[in-house]
């Protein structure tokens, strides 16, 4: 009897073996029974004889398949290999990547059809008179909508409520039935719906470059700075990947996937375009992911976990704003997204173009050292002028909703000549603490122990770590004095300051609590566009993606605390903030300038990027990487632990380290910590990192790879809750 080994979600680094009636196809999904439960896996091999153990020849006992859910494979080889290559690079258990990899639909066992339940109009429903008839305007419409062809249910479900849909049925307007899916589409044989502009000298350089080598592995950094056309250029090197009828999958950033950046792209080819983000439906979602693997559309736009859609012929991938941090997997399989593009356009034998304003500094290193064919954009589109970064210091200077006078004056010019003027602080709520005016203390969050913030509008104190609320409280918890203050500046006193500051300016506030829900956000920007509002104010929502025509003035408050973080990426992360920001500003011909209202004018970071520009920031800080041998000039693990008491936490990383320490074949390994996390104490447990270090990554895997099982059986694995992270972007 057949032998299958099937990956199981379960978090064990191993696969199972089961009889089976007959041989399944490697990456086929089988459901199995697994201690009292049955489990959706995936099969990694499959074959002919029972392997018996060398000693006494007796084979082993196994359980049989439950059910095999697909005929043929779901997943193709190089699917198949990235899967491999995921567990092994993130040291993470086989059945738990099968697990992420999967749309939730086919994770939890529905059957892969091309052919779903539908709805269309019975014979009754198609005379003209059926429609007259009704009374109900929901039902007219839905029988309107069915007269244009039979619909999948759940679109059907999507735009009428069940009872209209069976109001319908009992009246025998409609009747169930299979939609089967169009053959593949034909959007190879477009015919572009815009005449594209002509392509700057930069940009034509960057095209025939990436057009030069299609059809092979070659990865690209496309660095322009904001608005230098590289949409533009992805635009035109599609282009005649589409044509030979390959597809291209393009990842951008959560915040940046708008009807915007699909429209742009529908628009110039004519053609459908499938989209992935973590809001849809499982439905849409799985809908999508089939289109793509069939072939069925050409260019798939998503976000972070799009990376895993098939493709029936890849042709490019193409990962916008390659720096954004949501591309890192902050939990269970924590992959990067950027990451795994550059290993699946090398499986697929596909280029990638990776474009960013403010590359990473890892993705600049492989630039510098030609692993990337480095392709640069220094001018803006269309003749738009660069903004004029400058330092305000803000020392002695009496300060109005938290901004220097002198910057309310430069505010006040720009307002006055109609421009938009953005004003950035990345702290939302009313203030950041309360504190006792009497004693000092802070009204802190027992389980975080750190002060609440306070949210005026809902007259409640919040916790920016855990989410906890509490109402404001009427006196001090240590002194009981009942003359308690805010302290410090949010997003939403500086929105009252400026209304005082500037009474007859319109303004809109955009931050996660004033703009709930992206629908809203989209909504608001538009508004802004059609210079709804003259004054913005937001968090770091608006650094990204969208661009501001008419602001041709950016204030950035409070960069300070920045400036002397303990995580050594934080001044890579401030000048891709700043130089992000500035970048919103200046379009459409109207010169930009940018203040940076701060108490360290003299900060080297600001001083370089003032003078300098961001390249040759980045630049600086990969020498100073290199002298301090942090990444990308060595690579990083990271194991994290967390538990109510912290002694607990601190043995077991302490007992990992033993663990690692006994072996002494390592070269230039090294251990940092354990150390309390950035953020010490979440919803009551204690947080502790331990950092690993090696100047080779593949020193390093091979060395986390050896312990890992020691690690795993130490008796505190079970009580304290840990992880591990490969290449962390963040502590
Ligand atoms: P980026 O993606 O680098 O931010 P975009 O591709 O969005 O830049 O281009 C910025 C603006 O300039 C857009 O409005 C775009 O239509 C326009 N643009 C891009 N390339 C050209 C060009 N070669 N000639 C004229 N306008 C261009
Ligand atoms: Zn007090
Ligand atoms: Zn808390």
């Amino acid at each position: 009897m057949p032998i299958i080994d099937v990956a199981v979600p379960v978090p064990l680094r191993q696969t199972f073996s089961y009889s089976s009636e007959q041989l399944v196809a490697v990456g086929a999904r089988v459901k199995v029974p697994f201690g009292r439960r049955q489990l959706v896996g995936v099969v990694v091999a499959s074959r002919a004889e029972p392997e018996h153990s060398s000693e006494n020849d007796t084979p082993v006992k196994l359980k049989a398949i439950a059910e095999v859910l697909d005929n043929s494979p779901l997943f193709n080889t190089t699917l198949i290999a990235l899967a491999q290559w995921l567990s092994g690079y993130y040291h993470h258990p086989i059945g738990e990547v099968w697990a992420t990899l999967m749309p939730s639909k086919l994770r939890k066992g529905a059957l892969l059809s091309d052919a779903q339940p539908g709805w269309m109009l019975s014979e009754e429903g198609h005379d003209p008179k059926a429609i007259a008839g009704l009374r109900g305007k929901k039902q007219q419409q839905c029988l309107e909508l069915l007269n244009q062809g039979p619909l999948a249910s759940d679109e059907v479900k999507a735009q009428f409520s069940a009872a209209v849909i069976k109001a319908l049925e009992d009246k025998g307007l409609i009747e169930a039935t299979l939609i089967t899916h169009p053959p593949a589409g034909d959007w190879q044989h477009f015919t572009l719906q815009q005449t594209p502009p002509t392509a700057s000298t930069e940009q034509g350089v960057a095209i025939a470059a990436i057009n030069q080598q299609p059809g092979q592995f070659v990865p690209y950094l496309l660095d322009g700075v904001t608005g230098s056309g590289k949409t533009e250029v992805y635009l035109q090197v599609i282009e005649p990947v589409l044509r030979q009828g390959r597809q291209v999958l393009i990842l951008v950033p959560e915040i940046g996937l708008t009807p915007q950046t699909v429209g742009r792209f529908e628009r110039r080819f004519g053609i459908a375009v499938g989209v992935l983000h973590s809001q849809m439906t499982d439905t849409a979602r799985l809908q999508v992911w089939q289109q793509a693997r069939r072939g069925d559309i050409g260019i798939i736009i998503g976000t972070r976990s799009a990376i895993f859609t098939p493709l029936k012929s890849p042709g490019m991938i193409i990962v916008d704003e390659e720096h954004d941090e949501s591309f890192k997997q902050q939990d269970g399989l924590r992959y990067h997204a950027r990451d795994l593009a550059v290993k699946r356009a090398h499986n697929e034998q596909v280029p990638l173009i990776l474009g960013s304003a403010t590359p990473s500094l890892e993705s600049l290193n492989n630039a510098l050292n030609k692993r990337y064919t480095h392709l640069t954009l220094q001018h803006r589109a269309g003749g738009a002028s660069h903004t004029q970064l400058k330092v305000l210091d803000s020392r002695d200077q009496p300060l109005h909703a938290g901004i220097a006078q002198g910057l309310i004056s430069i505010m006040r010019s720009h307002l006055q000549q109609g421009n938009q003027v953005l004003v950035f602080l990345n702290r939302r709520g009313f203030a950041p603490a309360v504190l006792c005016h009497h004693c000092g203390q802070s009204v802190d969050c027992a389980s975080c122990e750190r002060p609440f913030t306070y949210h005026k509008s809902q007259g409640r104190l919040q916790c920016h770590h855990c989410g906890a609320s509490r109402r404001m409280p009427t006196q001090c918890g240590s002194c009981h004095s009942a003359d308690l203050q805010t302290s410090g500046i949010g997003t939403e006193q500086l929105e009252q300051g400026l209304g005082k500051l500037f009474p007859d300016i319109a303004q809109v506030r955009i931050d996660s609590d004033a703009v709930k829900g992206k629908d809203k956000l989209i909504n608001r920007l538009d508004e802004i566009n059609a210079r709804k509002y003259q004054l913005l104010v937001g968090t770091q929502i608006l650094s990204k993606g969208h661009h501001f025509p008419h602001v041709t003035l950016v204030v950035v408050l409070d960069c300070d605390g920045a400036l002397f973080s303990a995580d050594f990426r934080a001044a890579e992360k401030l000048a891709q903030l700043i130089t992000q920001l500035a970048g919103r500003a200046g379009r459409a011909n109207k010169p930009g300038e940018m203040w940076l209202q701060t108490d360290n004018p003299g900060h080297p970071l600001l001083q370089d990027l003032i003078n300098n520009g961001f390249s040759h920031f980045a630049r600086q800080a990969l020498q100073e990487r290199k002298l301090a041998q942090l990444p990308p000039l060595s690579s990083q693990a990271v194991f994290r632990g967390e538990a109510n008491d912290a002694s607990q936490v601190i043995n077991f990383l302490q007992q990992v380290k033993q663990c690692y320490g006994v072996s002494a074949d390592v070269a230039h390994g090294s251990f940092i910590g354990p150390l309390p996390c950035l953020i010490e104490k979440r919803q009551g447990r204690f947080r502790f990192m331990l950092i690993m270090q090696c100047q080779q990554r593949a020193a390093l895997h091979s060395w986390l790879k050896h312990h890992l099982k020691d690690v795993e059986s130490l008796p505190l694995a079970a009580k304290v809750r840990w992880s591990l992270d490969i290449d962390p972007v963040d502590f």
